[in-house]
């Protein structure tokens, strides 16, 4: 079998084309949906995440900021930056690129945004609120997965591994294939025999950071694979799948770069137009 390519920059730009039509309906009425993100220090890779996010939802007709502090930005700062943006009525959606500098609670700054502008989903009130099936923010790569995932049909009954336990993958993917009737096993460092197992499953989530991880012999045949991992290799961006090889067994896959990267921007996209028609009591 040569499996169908999820190609997530294709799904991404039709799913925005919807988006971009809801922000101009909303600007209509007078809203436009802003997404502000707040960087703290001068990191290569997160400040480049930063700007296409902001990119992206120019792009789609959404006005968006990003407030950059400096690297040595007290905890008290960034708590100030956050407290302004939850005051700013113009603000819907608020992100802070984690990770802070190590003398910022990253656990205090999640706290302190607002649950209604928390677009990432991260706060504990909002990952309690997905969890116990309340209106919430789920947060984006979950939400791209869940998306790549619609295009391969039913989740019902499918035995699914997830492989990585995050709080920001692992986990609250797994919660939403369960609300979605699969069965899930959440692999980890300390599973046992995993690759062996992995044979036994109809779909594979891989989130680890370890190219190579999954191979296609290991794979059972027809299998949906989706790689989420992302590491440089000698300047590349590569999964934790041998596309190569899980390609002739899988039923579909996710290349890595282009398959769940473009969806988690456009989620985050998603989440800031929610943000903006709840905080306006807009359908
Ligand atoms: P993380 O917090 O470092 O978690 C990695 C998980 O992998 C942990 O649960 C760890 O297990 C598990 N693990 C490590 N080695 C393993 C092994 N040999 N076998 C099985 N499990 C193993 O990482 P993360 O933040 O979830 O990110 C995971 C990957 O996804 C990274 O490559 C990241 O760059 C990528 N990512 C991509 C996107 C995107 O949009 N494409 C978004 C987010 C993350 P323990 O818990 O036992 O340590």
């Amino acid at each position: 079998m040569t499996a169908e390519l999820l190609d997530g920059r294709e799904i991404a730009k039709d799913y925005r084309a919807g988006l971009q039509e809801q922000v101009e309906a909303l600007k209509e009425k007078g809203i436009t949906p802003n997404l502000t993100v707040v960087i703290v220090g001068n990191d290569g890779a997160s400040l480049s995440y930063v700007k296409s996010k902001n990119k992206a939802a120019e792009k789609i007709g959404m006005s968006s900021g990003i407030i950059h502090l400096e690297e040595d930005a007290t905890e008290e700062e960034v708590l100030d930056t956050v407290r302004r943006l939850n005051e700013d009525d113009n603000v819907h959606g608020i992100l802070v690129q984690v990770p802070l500098p190590k003398q910022v609670d990253e656990n205090k700054v999640l706290e302190a945004i607002a649950p209604e502008k928390d677009v990432d989903g991260f706060s504990p009130v909002n990952i309690g609120r997905m969890y116990t099936e309340q209106e919430t923010f789920i947060p984006c790569t979950p939400l791209g997965i869940m998306e790549l995932l619609k295009h391969t049909g039913s989740l019902e009954g499918k035995e699914v591994a997830v492989i990585g336990r995050s709080h920001i993958v692992g986990q609250p993917v797994s919660k939403l294939l369960t609300n979605e009737n699969a069965t899930v096993t959440l692999m980890h460092s300390r599973t046992k025999n995993m690759v062996e197992k992995l044979k036994d499953y109809d779909v594979v989530v891989s989130a680890v950071g370890k190219p190579g991880l999954v191979h296609g012999k290991d794979l059972k045949e027809g299998a949906i694979v989706i790689d989420v991992g992302n590491t440089v290799v000698d300047g590349k961006l590569v999964g934790d799948v041998d596309f190569e090889s899980a390609k002739e067994v899988a039923s579909y896959i996710t290349p890595v770069p282009g398959g769940v990267g473009p969806l988690t921007i456009t989620m985050v996209l998603n989440n800031a137009l929610i943000a903006a028609k709840r905080l306006n009591n807009v359908e």
